[in-house]
């Protein structure tokens, strides 16, 4: 995965939302804003961000139910912003990375998104360990296991899978995919893709994940509970 990292705030709070969004900025991070639940969820399926930072007030949604729904979909990263301390133990509880409560040091937010960021992606062992069927990925240690037995692959095959596993029922077009794993748009090269997504099926043969192909689109992961 090549770029900046990509953080998602989702903020009603206009003040708020430009403090974090500026101080993140300058900390060299891509910044997409939403101010809304519905606006939050089409954006974490278009921009896909590396961490989301969660008012947890939002107008339209209570902040805990769509990080439930956050959480159903991918493993991505969850920093909470909140008024009220005491719900800090029950969001971490929840499964959320961390907890700002507001009024915050915007400096010290910066401080934590890039320590959440580093646990999830950037170290040896930080990887969390992703799951769909009885596929599972351990990104930091660079293992595949099918059932338990482990399996073989190429570096652009498990960077392939990875963005697969991470966004599970998600389509994903071939251009996306290019840009993902290769690094860069190269529309005349899709057929990258689909070689790659054959090796991925024959070596992930049989499993309950599958890597179904939608016709004029792309390529989804889905699990046994979502087989066609
Ligand atoms: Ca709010």
């Amino acid at each position: 995965m090549s770029g900046t990292a990509r953080i998602l705030v989702v903020e009603d709070d206009p003040a708020v939302a430009e403090l974090v969004s500026l101080y993140l900025r300058n900390a060299g991070y891509t910044v997409t804003h939403a101010s809304t639940a519905a606006g939050a969820r089409s954006l974490l399926a278009e921009a896909r961000p590396a961490l989301v930072v969660l008012d947890l007030g939002l107008p339209d949604m209570d902040g805990r139910a769509l990080f439930a729904e956050i959480r159903k979909r991918s493993d991505t990263p969850v920093l909470a912003l909140t008024a009220r301390a005491e719900e800090k133990v029950e969001g971490l509880e929840a499964g959320m990375d961390d907890y700002v409560t507001k009024p915050f040091d915007p400096r010290e937010l910066v401080a934590r998104c890039r320590a959440v960021l580093r646990r999830s992606t950037g170290l040896p062992g930080g990887g969390r360990v992703l799951q769909v069927g009885d596929v599972r990925m351990d990104p930091a240690r660079h293992q595949v296991f099918v059932a338990e037995r482990a399996v073989q692959l190429r570096a652009k095959e498990f960077e392939l899978l990875e963005a697969f596993m991470r966004q599970p029922g998600i389509v994903l077009s071939r251009d996306k995919l290019l840009e993902q794993v290769w690094g860069f748009a190269f529309p005349g090269e899709t057929r990258t893709v689909d070689v790659h997504v054959k090796q991925l099926r024959d070596k992930l043969d049989p499993t309950t994940a599958r890597i179904e192909t939608v016709w004029g689109v792309g390529y989804k992961l889905v699990g046994p509970e979502e087989h066609a």
